[in-house]
């Protein structure tokens, strides 16, 4: 049993090994060999960790993984992996990291892990975790259309830009990145606290969730509850950053495709039950 258990963080960092590989051999950049061992090795550490009951375990991922994503690749590589820079790639047809970032972290990939992403690797919420609003204070509100709007206005922007054939969007782009960033990081930390929740940006603004959400109705990775186990003493849902009923088995739950895999429910429940 104890074995198996530790076979997990070998298994996660096998798939990313194979991507690493795959994408290091069909586009012959070694780039890809480095950054998805780079994130596999990451997210196995952490799983390593979780099993090993070390509480900090997905922070340490999360700082792993987004400062390299927030500071190599977004400020030193010049790489817009923000919504609109998954846009602009996508217009001119190439396939590189944004649009394969995109691919596996945020589209396809939610299709095996869920939402993960939003849990161990989000720059953004790398910062807003640190406020001190862990846990929501008040009800969640239903705004959630909001989302919608900035999906939008992300397409629009970069759609503006391609249409009026703006000269240099490449460099357009970088500045969208760092203005993009400031703007989220005001945002979410305003925000978390006028609602007392650290996550109310991923809840209301974020406009990748236009994506994460559907993808994650169909999960195969999902947190499940043993109903012999259970005595309905609430714990879980309190602790939840996310509001989900995770109580409910099914895949209608309440706020199901809200889960970001933090694990606070399984570690909180007294009985072992998730
Ligand atoms: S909802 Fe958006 S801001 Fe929040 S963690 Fe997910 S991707 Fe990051
Ligand atoms: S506490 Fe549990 S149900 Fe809530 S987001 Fe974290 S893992 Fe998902
Ligand atoms: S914390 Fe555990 S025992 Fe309590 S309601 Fe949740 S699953 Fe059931």
């Amino acid at each position: 049993m104890q074995i198996k258990k530790y076979l997990l963080p070998i298994i996660m960092l096998s798939i990313f090994e194979t991507v690493a590989v795959v994408l290091w051999l069909t586009k012959d950049n070694l780039f890809y060999l480095f950054n998805f061992s780079y994130i596999g090795l990451s997210i196995s550490l952490g799983i390593f960790l979780f099993i090993r009951k070390y509480k900090h375990a997905r922070r340490i991922v999360q700082l792993l993984v987004g400062l390299y994503m927030l500071v190599y690749l977004g400020l030193i590589c010049n790489e817009n992996m923000q919504i609109e820079g998954f846009w602009y790639y996508l217009f001119t047809g190439v396939f590189e990291a944004a649009t394969i970032h995109y691919a596996v972290a945020k589209i396809f990939g939610p299709l095996l892990f869920g939402r993960g992403w939003c849990g161990y690797a989000c720059w953004t919420a790398m910062v807003l975790d640190f406020l001190p609003y862990k846990i929501p204070k008040n009800p969640r509100k239903n705004i959630g259309w909001i989302r919608y709007i900035t999906f939008a206005a992300s397409f629009i922007f970069v759609a503006a830009l391609f249409l009026a054939k703006v000269g240099n969007i490449e460099r357009i782009m970088f500045w969208a990145f760092i203005i993009g960033n400031i703007v989220y990081y005001a945002v979410g930390i305003a925000l978390a606290f006028a609602f007392k929740d650290n996550r109310a940006f991923c809840k209301y603004i974020c406009p990748i969730t236009v994506f994460l959400k559907p993808m994650t109705y169909f999960s195969l990775m999902r947190i499940t509850c043993n109903k012999e186990k259970c005595i309905n003493c609430g714990k879980c849902k309190r602790v939840c950053p996310m509001n989900v009923d995770v109580t409910d088995n099914s895949r209608n739950r309440l706020n199901g495709t809200e889960c970001i895999k933090c694990m606070e429910c399984v570690m909180n429940c007294p009985k072992g039950a998730l």
